[in-house]
């Protein structure tokens, strides 16, 4: 394999054949290959794209890159939650628990914060103590304990997208929904799941700002999923305004103790309740997604959903305290630091009086305000008439 043949016909609108693709990210994952032809090549599907036997070929040629976990031994069915990501997005941290304590198992690894998107890891780490490093070993034995661990991308899985990842985002190859869809499927397979229920942002908040660009990416995060035989659904939700009320680590833990306790702000709830219900199906706990609402909000309303948050907690080294403290804190002793984050008090289509606050601005450097300031209040759009459109929650399901 000549590495620049490759970078010609992906450049000429050519398709590669498995093998290629195969080798070509096991030399690059050797370091066999240097960052600058590697860069050229993705540069080359940037623009030209991938056809769909292509990106299942680049996913599989990245998972494989790594270990596969391996939890058949494990009785019953794991399921995954993924999100795109976008302002106050926290289900994992209510869902986790949910579909755990309703017996499907969820291993589940997350990422860190893209952009202007907060990630789970960063939000669980903002629990006194919370271990989201376990090693392989310590995440199946807190997986087999309590039914559901939640960890970072660790050195084993897929070293290929950690590699490729970190060369996309310095040569402008992030925004390719073929190299997106293989760096999430590729870290997702890895986790040893049975299903995966995805969660595709789109809105003024998400990555995929247009509709028809989000509903591509699902299609083909979906088409390369069960391609590789998982159960794969992609719910697509909205993100022209924040989820919930809070934006912001610890306030995000803060508000999802709030849903888990039976409260809580009600669109956040509704798609938690959405998001487990799809899990519980794909995991064969249920035989309709109603079903898996249904139970989804029993978990919540007996403590069954809480308690196993704080289990999870307790076993990954975290303050377990937390749990009893909830949301809506303010003093600095507090166990979850409210420092640093936005409190929402109107959604689109509200009505707001002159004088009521819009937002509430929890800030520790003063001199960062006066920008965080400006954002938000571009952010607002304030006219006489209610908006004729309301985006709904829930734009459509894709896959089911
Ligand atoms: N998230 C990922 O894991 N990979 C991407 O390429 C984009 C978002």
């Amino acid at each position: 394999m000549r590495v620049v043949d490759l970078i010609r016909r992906k450049r000429d609108s050519g398709e590669l054949t498995r093998d290629e693709i195969e080798e070509l990210i096991a030399a690059y994952t050797r370091g066999d290959i240097p960052d600058y032809q590697m860069s050229a090549w993705l540069m080359a599907v940037v623009l030209r794209g991938m056809t769909r036997p292509e990106i299942a070929a680049l996913t599989e040629a990245m998972l494989h890159s790594g270990c596969v976990l391996d939890f058949s031994g494990l009785p019953g069915r794991k399921v995954d939650k993924h999100s795109t990501g976008g302002v106050g997005d926290k289900p994992s941290l209510v869902i986790a628990p949910i579909v755990a304590a309703g017996g499907v198992k969820v291993p589940m690894i997350s990422g860190r914060g893209l952009g202007h998107s907060g990630g789970t890891l960063d939000k669980l780490e903002s629990i006194p103590g919370f271990n989201v490093n376990l090693s392989l070993a310590d995440f199946r034995r807190v997986l087999e304990t309590c039914g559901c661990a939640l960890i970072g991308q660790t050195a084993e899985i897929a070293p290929a997208d950690k590699k490729i990842y970190a060369l996309r985002d310095v040569t402008g190859t992030v925004e390719s929904p073929a190299l997106i869809c293989a760096s999430i499927m590729s870290k997702k397979l890895a986790e040893g799941i049975d299903a995966l229920v995805l969660d595709v942002k789109t809105g003024s908040g998400a990555f995929m700002k247009k509709i028809e660009d989000a509903v591509n990416l699902a299609e083909l995060l979906v088409d390369t999923g069960k391609r590789m035989g998982k159960n794969v659904v992609a719910l697509l939700t909205d993100m022209n305004q924040p989820l919930g009320r809070k934006a912001g680590n610890a306030m995000e833990v803060a508000e999802s103790i709030e849903v888990l306790n039976g409260a809580g702000p009600p669109d956040l709830r509704e798609l938690c309740l959405e998001l487990a219900a799809w899990m519980f199906f794909l995991g064969q706990r249920v035989k309709s997604v109603e079903e898996g609402k249904k139970l989804s909000a029993d978990l919540i309303a007996s403590g069954h959903a809480r308690e196993k948050f704080r289990e999870i907690v307790g076993l990954q080294g975290g303050d377990m305290g937390v749990i009893d403290v909830g949301g809506g804190r303010e003093k600095k002793e507090d166990t979850i630091d409210p420092a640093v984050g936005l409190e929402f008090h109107k959604r689109i289509g509200d009505t707001v009086e002159r004088g009521e606050p819009l937002c509430t601005l929890h800030y520790n450097a003063e001199g960062r305000l006066e920008e965080a300031r400006n954002l938000v209040e571009t952010a607002y759009q304030i006219e006489q008439e209610k908006p004729k459109v309301v985006p709904p929650l829930i734009h459509r399901v894709i896959g089911a």
